[in-house]
């Protein structure tokens, strides 16, 4: 006699078919509760890097930019707004080792509970030059355009890297970029706010280059991390996250040239609180 089937547990992934331009999976219901922070005399705060170093890996291992239809919360191809058509590719580098310790989230980034993905090691010499032919192959498969989600872990690591950006937009005009960056111009750290200033003159070309900047307090062309909705009439929260919408692919929100001056705020999230991440073996 067969088994019954097991029942769909909530925030479990479960495979299902390509659906329109969503991912393979069904996205994770968020945990909105507060996320659980490493305490700040753990080895991942102290060095400054992924709690999974196993993970960082150099350009020989794959490609990097990744099909957005393996990440539920970008979807594989963007359904409404300007860039409607596009096909999201990804890019993930190593959280901390990249980041700016003003991050507000350092401690607490989600990256904590993301054991699976590749992290690409910027530190390999090869990683810009491999990052450069995979952008070319996608720019040369998708003449009309495709999108590159920066970055699903890390940061804007370099003025040089920022500049990397800016070159390959000039060279593949079907490029288009979106993501988030906690480089500010008002940060501590000289090096983040000549970054910041780099990425801000990079956004003057939404229409192709959308980086919202990761900020404690709301303001235009931010994202802000917030433990409940504010209800403030420019603060959007992320429809992804209270499944208003699947995902990036069906929202477009983040890139939308009219809503660029708005905050999106994205509600806490991160390994379940209990579940404190443990050092892994290497
Ligand atoms: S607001 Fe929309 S585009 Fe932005 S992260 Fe959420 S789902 Fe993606």
């Amino acid at each position: 006699m067969r088994a019954p089937a097991k029942a769909h547990t909530p925030g479990r992934r479960i495979l299902r078919p390509k659906a329109g331009g969503v991912a393979r999976f069904t996205p994770f219901k968020p945990t909105l509760a507060r996320a659980n922070s490493l305490p700040l005399d753990h080895p991942a705060i102290v060095e400054g890097r992924t709690l999974f170093p196993g993970k960082v890996e150099g350009p020989w291992t794959g490609r990097l930019l990744i099909s957005g239809i393996n990440n539920p919360k970008t979807g594989a191809k963007v359904l409404k707004g300007v860039w409607a058509g596009f096909p999201i590719y990804t890019l993930t580098l190593e959280e901390r080792k990249t980041c700016p310790r003003s991050c507000t989230v350092y401690t607490q980034c989600y990256g904590n509970g993301m054991q699976w993905p590749k992290r690409n090691d910027v530190s390999d010499p090869d990683f810009m030059a491999a990052l450069a032919m995979d952008v070319a192959a996608a720019a040369r498969q998708h003449p009309d355009g495709f999108v590159v989600r920066l970055h699903i872990l890390g940061d804007f690591y370099s003025v040089k890297y920022v500049l990397f950006w800016a070159l390959l937009l000039e060279m593949f005009p079907n490029l288009r970029v979106y993501g988030y960056t906690a480089r500010r111009i008002d940060a501590d750290d000289l090096e983040s706010r000549k970054i910041a200033q780099a990425i801000g003159i990079l956004t003057k070309l939404w229409s192709r280059f959308a980086i919202r900047t990761s900020h404690p307090e709301f303001g235009p062309g931010r994202s802000v991390v917030v433990d409940e909705d504010p209800k403030l009439p420019d603060v959007i929260v992320c429809p992804a996250q209270t499944e208003k919408t699947a995902a990036c692919a069906t929202c477009a929100m983040c890139w939308n040239p009219a809503l660029q001056r708005k905050t999106i705020a994205f509600l806490r999230h991160g390994p379940a609180r209990g579940r404190r991440p443990k050092e892994p073996i290497a």
